[in-house]
């Protein structure tokens, strides 16, 4: 439904607005603040957001289609635009003020984006609009030098590319010193017999949504954490409580504190520390002991270390989708969950749960995810892991 509304009108900013204003409620929930940035939260997983698209890039993106079709005047509707809306004259060269609807207006400005993309190959040249389609280097000759040049070259208006080449080779009128500027910048573009071709992005190339978003888009650094926490088999809300935490966006007791929603920042673990992202994951021994037991059920027996540590860790074993691998994954979310909604148990019901209780919770998080993702194998390796986990291996 989105897809169709933005790829046949460019919305009004309002309506933008009031889209990303109810997903922005369904993420956070209520009328409170988001955790992340909004910007943050629209990066595509690999660079540390969720994959939202940003609904105003979005729809530009999938409205540059309009331009495309129009350009290559191939539907029905575009050739419907050539007679009634452009005419006889050029679409790039079409004034935006003027008794168009809206929507014509907003295909119009949006030319100089679509511009950045589109390549024009020369061919025969028999189809490109001397002056106006952008064909001189990306940009159009009317564009680069004004008026003054068709007046000059005494070629009118309507002239062809063609029109300036004899026996293969460029031969523009001499009249003024931008037609001879001209005629040198232009040597390096090839004249050959094939037809005239139009591109997006790169030769070959013809239009694709996804290549238009990827073009129009921000691009932030890639985050290394992604493989760790984005894979097939996840299980949502715990991985959505471990990107909030490797995006340090939890509110924690310190953060609360520093607000002044709080007067003390312990721990709700009672060991009489100041709870932080780096206590909690896992420097609390509440905390600690959850994590090394479940350490232990994925076969690693090792020290506990720091946060940046303990992901770093994780990560360097993080690719691919084996089983031990898999496990690995799943026990480390599902433990910064457990470990998370027991501290919201402690802070906001004022119950407790043992840190045996926790650890059986994560058990049977990831042994049931396990188990129905049917990737079990009769083998040593997963037999050990198995047992660990309580999965029946079957027969
Ligand atoms: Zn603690």
């Amino acid at each position: 439904m989105q897809v169709y509304w933005c790829s046949a009108f460019l919305l009004p900013s309002s309506i933008a607005k009031e889209c990303d204003r109810i997903l922005r409620k369904f993420l956070w929930g209520g009328q409170g603040r988001g955790k992340v940035k909004w910007t943050e939260v629209c990066k595509p997983m690999a660079e540390g957001g969720l994959g939202i698209k940003d609904l105003k890039r979005w729809n530009r993106a999938l409205f540059l289609k309009q331009i495309w079709d129009i350009v290559i005047n191939q539907s029905l509707w575009a050739r419907w635009c050539h007679v009634y809306l452009i005419k006889q004259s050029n679409f790039w060269s079409l004034p935006t003020i003027g008794l168009h609807s809206w929507s014509w207006r907003q295909i119009l400005l949006l030319r100089p984006v679509a511009k950045e993309h589109l390549i024009y190959k020369c061919g025969r040249v028999d189809k490109f609009s001397l002056w106006f389609d952008p064909w001189m280097h990306g940009e159009s000759v009317h564009t680069l030098y004004g008026h003054r040049v068709i007046h000059d070259s005494l070629l009118g208006r309507l002239a062809l590319v063609k029109e300036v080449i004899r026996e293969g080779r460029w031969d523009w009128p001499a009249n003024s010193t931008d037609l001879v500027d001209i005629q040198l910048s232009v040597q390096d573009i090839p004249i050959s017999s094939t037809s005239d071709s139009i591109f997006w992005i790169a030769l070959g190339c013809s239009f694709s949504t996804k290549l238009a978003w990827q073009s129009i888009r921000t691009r932030s650094a890639e985050v290394g954490w992604h493989r760790l926490v984005w894979h097939p088999a996840m299980i949502p809300k715990h991985v959505f409580c471990l990107w909030l935490a490797m995006r340090r966006a939890h509110r924690t007791r310190d953060k609360l504190l520093a607000w002044g929603v709080i007067n003390s920042a312990s721990c709700v673990f009672n060991c009489g520390e100041v709870e932080s992202l780096d206590h909690l994951f896992f420097l609390c021994p509440f905390s600690q002991n959850i994590w090394g037991a479940v350490l232990s059920m994925c076969n690693i027996l090792r020290p506990i270390s720091h946060w940046s540590d303990e992901v770093q860790r994780m990560l360097d074993r993080a690719r691919g989708h084996k089983f031990p691998t898999l496990v690995r994954k799943l026990a480390f979310a599902a433990s910064v969950y457990h470990i998370w909604l027991e501290r919201n148990r402690r802070c906001f019901n004022n119950e407790f749960m043992p840190a045996k209780e926790v650890i059986n919770r994560i058990k049977h998080d990831v042994a049931l995810k396990l188990w129905l993702s049917r990737k079990l194998r009769r083998c040593e390796w997963h037999h050990s892991l198995c047992e660990n986990w309580d999965i029946p291996l079957g027969e």
